[in-house]
């Protein structure tokens, strides 16, 4: 048996291309705020196919920024999944708002619409629905609950940038979506996020707090060219030039990027299928994900021992997530274990494998071949 270096669950492809285009930017004047930003935000949005994209220094500021936008505060509630990095529900909580957990559907991961639907209250003010895994959340639901009760969808695409929904890429149909750039993302910019949206309103909000709630107001303008107006409580949450010139490198390879990790999620069905004590990724209909995560559901094996087996074999296998409210920030809260049963039993079963673009063919036999050892001894 070859004796492998630890293969992590994901991380970044960077070629010489992308180091080149970074290094142009250094030598460019523009380190921050030039034209590489509108060029990426330009790409981004047109990969898409939507009109407006606004880039930020991270994910998670981000979706402060589009928690911002739909005017989220105190006192309102925002629904989202519970199975989710905490990013998705702590945007919710940095404008006062209270989020509400939704339990979510065993067989996509993904959060249940009727599960949403139970949860609307009047206070209800949006719903983050989250790709997870890079499998598309039922946005058209998501759009029709919304319509109903007059609420604001954000979408987390932080794991779906590429994957598509009904033949439609993911971020056209929400008010809102999030894109992360974080390395092991489907294209990185090393930290960087972003939001696409089809609204003018939105849009404005949202470069207005990205940059410190500055804008350059009617009365700024007959006042004389340096003249600015602070028109609101914003942030410093700008990407940089050197970061937005890695993303439209990145963004080039993208579909190819995806293919990849299909090839890999495809050889994985193949060889873990046959299994009864594990269940592979269910696909909702209609939609093509980009397979940012492959997540197994061990049925009867002890997920501890497994984990540790492949970790001492140097699969670097993972777990995402544990649910957000057993977080001891959110138990203070006052959130208690067994709000979202699905969930948390769920989450008990759930392995994360190595995938990403860089995988080599035999790191993935060696993958497939270690798992099966393991498992056939746990069963
Ligand atoms: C990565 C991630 C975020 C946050 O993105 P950052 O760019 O790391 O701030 C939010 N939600 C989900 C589901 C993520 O995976």
């Amino acid at each position: 048996m070859k004796n492998y270096d630890f293969i992590s669950y994901g991380k970044q492809s960077i070629d010489e291309e992308d180091i080149q285009a970074v290094i142009d930017t250094l030598r460019s004047p523009y380190l921050t705020q030039g034209p590489k930003i509108a060029e990426f935000e330009r790409a981004v949005a047109d990969y898409v196919g939507v009109k407006y994209a606004v880039a930020f220094s991270n994910g998670t500021a981000a979706l402060h920024g589009a928690c911002y936008a739909a005017g989220v505060g105190e006192g309102d509630e925002v629904i989202t999944s519970p199975i989710t990095f905490a990013a998705s529900a702590n945007c919710v909580r940095y404008v006062g708002g209270t989020v509400v957990f939704a339990d979510i559907d065993e067989k996509t991961y993904n959060i249940d619409p009727n599960e949403v639907r139970k949860h609307i209250t009047p206070k209800t003010k949006a719903i983050i629905p989250v790709d997870f895994t890079g499998q598309p959340a039922d946005i058209d639901e998501m759009m029709s609950i919304a319509n109903e009760h007059n609420l604001v969808v954000i979408e987390d695409g932080a794991h779906s940038l590429g994957a598509t929904y009904k033949g439609r890429k993911v971020g056209q149909t929400a008010h809102m979506t999030m894109f992360s750039f974080h390395p092991v993302k489907p294209v990185t910019t090393a930290e960087g996020g972003m939001i696409v949206t089809n609204d003018e309103e939105y849009y404005k909000k949202l470069l207005r707090f990205r940059s410190h709630g500055i804008e350059k107001t009617e009365y700024a303008a007959e006042q004389g060219d340096w003249y600015y107006e602070m028109v609101d409580l914003g942030y410093n949450y700008r990407m940089t030039d050197l970061q937005a010139a890695l993303g439209v490198s990145q963004l080039k390879k993208l579909d190819d990027f995806i293919e990849k990790r299909a090839q890999i999620a495809k050889q994985y069905d193949e060889a873990f299928s046959g299994h009864d004590g594990i269940t592979t990724p269910y696909q909702l209909a209609g939609t093509q994900s980009g397979w940012h995560l492959y997540m197994v559901q061990l049925e009867r094996a002890n997920r501890k021992d497994v984990f540790e087996k492949m970790r001492a074999a140097n699969v670097g296998v993972h777990v995402h997530y544990i649910p957000i409210y057993w977080h001891p920030y959110y138990e203070q809260l006052g959130y208690k274990r067994g709000l979202c049963p699905v969930a948390e039993a769920w989450y008990e079963k759930a392995l994360t494998l190595p995938i990403h673009p860089a995988l080599k063919q035999e790191e993935i036999s060696y993958i497939i071949e270690q798992f099966n050892m393991v498992m056939k001894n746990n069963l």
